[in-house]
């Protein structure tokens, strides 16, 4: 077979590429290794692990707060069998639609191993054993990253597991030690603080969710401690694990350079991802790599092989799901001679812990290095009529405007349904909003948004209605 366009890996970077290959025209293959579709997102990622979040979240709410809302319950009870078989039912109607899809676009779908044997030749070894190999004119890598891991901490995933086997767990943990208290350590470790796990997180750096705005990860700090009971050792150098059957001792050492423990029945080693290529062939097609694994690109997405492209958590950036679809779309659009553009900057990071924690645009920590004269204006929940009826009073909205022309430079938020709420700051600021056109905008009441206009309205000359 020969193909305008291949793209190898199927997940959200890979699939959204291959459609909108197809809707321009292009005869379009995808190559995924495994026999589902949807890749570490909709299998082993975001969807799962919002799948659990979601569950675990309806138990903690039914065990602590509907009491206060009038519901009484009697033996409340965690099925977790039941648990991760709903989530599996989730991921598998999401892989069904991206099947679909496929179809619906008219795109050939080859389950197997996908390698170059040269620039235009694609071999694939395929899951029922058999080979084949398809010519192409253009190819998208689109083969996305794995767990990261200590070398001197081998994962063994029974004890010693990562994110994958955290959303696999056959029982309750009575006490689970996450390393690294980053995006996916904190939304694992509350799926099960919730569900009654004692969650102690031993980080490196000296606070959580660093690369966010330093305000989020401090007021997450707080609210994890206080309503899940997290504990947070910050500064501590993870040095080894032992198993020892039921248990799994973590050595680590303290700020003082003292050897400290910790023991749990699970550990989650959650300290990263690394870009995925092993077995992809690169060589044979003359593809660089760039640093720490991932593949060089330009500011086209191109590799230094013309025709190559790549995309998603193999190449620079944030990895993120709704990046690696902009750069899928993106690529497309330029394989056909259009000039798409991705502004980077507006690319939002989310966390689903609750409250739920985003940021968009420019930390507060990057306007001070900038040197960049800026003000704030920002808005606690507590003051929400909303927020108050959900009893969600935890956290903020704070806003960042050029301290001369108005121009919000960055919004970073914490509290209710953040994760829905920041899309109002990105649209805003790919329209170049100011702090003042907000605030002079209708928000409905009451409803969470009221935080943005107000945070708003506190960075225009302090004029906050409501605080
Ligand atoms: P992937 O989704 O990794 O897909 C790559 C695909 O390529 C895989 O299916 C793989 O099998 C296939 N492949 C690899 N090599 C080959 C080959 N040689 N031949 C054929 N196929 C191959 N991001 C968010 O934005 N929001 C979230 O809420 C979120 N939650 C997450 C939670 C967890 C627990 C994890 C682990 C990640 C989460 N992420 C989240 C990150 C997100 O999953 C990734 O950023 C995203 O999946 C990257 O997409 P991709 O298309 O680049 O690669």
């Amino acid at each position: 077979m020969k193909y305008d366009v291949t793209v190898i890996g199927s997940g959200p970077g890979g699939y959204v590429a291959a459609i909108r290959c197809a809707q321009l025209g292009l005869k379009t293959a995808i190559i995924e290794k495994y026999n589902v579709l949807g890749g570490t997102c909709l299998n082993v990622g975001c969807i799962p692990s919002k799948a659990l979040l979601d569950s675990s979240e309806h138990y903690h709410n039914a065990a602590h707060t509907f009491k206060e809302h009038g519901i009484e319950l009697n033996d409340l009870q965690v099925n977790i069998e039941q648990m991760i078989n709903r989530k599996a039912g989730v991921v598998k109607s999401n892989n069904d639609g991206i099947a679909f899809l496929m179809k619906k676009n008219k795109i050939d779908t080859y389950y197997g191993m996908g390698s170059f044997v040269n620039k235009n030749t694609i071999k694939i070894a395929g899951i029922d054993g058999q080979e084949q190999q398809i010519e192409t004119d253009k190819t998208i890598i689109a083969t996305g990253s794995k767990p990261t891991a200590l070398p001197f901490l081998p994962i063994d995933k029974k004890r010693i597991i990562t994110s994958t086997e955290a959303l696999e767990l056959k029982e309750v943990p009575k006490k689970m030690i996450v390393i690294g208290g980053g995006v996916i350590g904190l939304e694992l470790g509350s799926v099960y603080a919730r569900l009654g796990t004692k969650v102690q997180v031993v980080e490196y750096m000296d606070s959580i969710i660093p690369t966010m705005d330093r305000s989020l990860g401090k007021e997450l700090q707080r609210v994890l401690k206080k309503t899940l009971g997290f504990e947070f050792f910050f500064n501590h150098k993870v040095t080894g694990a032992t198993n020892e059957g039921e248990t799994v001792t973590v050595t680590a050492e303290n700020p003082k350079g003292e050897v400290v423990t910790f023991d749990g029945d699970y550990v989650l080693v959650s300290v990263g991802r690394k870009p995925y290529t092993e077995g992809l062939g690169l060589e044979n097609a003359g593809v660089q790599m760039g640093e720490r694994g991932m593949i060089a690109v330009n500011d086209h997405l191109e590799t230094n092989v013309p025709g190559i492209y790549a995309i998603g958590d193999v190449v620079r950036g944030a990895m993120l799901a709704h990046k690696a679809e902009e750069e899928g779309v993106f690529v497309a659009e330029t394989i056909v001679g259009q000039k798409p553009h991705i502004n980077y900057n507006l690319i939002p990071g989310v966390v689903y812990t609750w409250p739920e924690v985003a940021g968009v645009g420019y930390t507060e920590e990057q306007l001070k290095e900038q040197g960049r004269a800026y003000k704030t204006g920002s808005f606690p929940f507590k003051a929400s009529g909303r927020a108050k009826a959900s009893m969600d009073t935890d956290g903020f909205v704070k806003v960042l405007a050029d301290k001369e022309t108005d121009e919000i430079l960055g919004m970073h938020m914490i509290g209710p349904r953040i994760a829905d709420l920041i899309a109002e700051a990105v649209v805003a600021m790919e329209f170049r909003a100011s702090a003042e056109d907000i605030s002079r905008m209708s928000h409905a009441h009451p409803t969470y948004t009221e935080a943005i206009k107000e945070a708003c309205l506190a960075a225009t000359e302090n004029r906050a209605l409501h605080i």
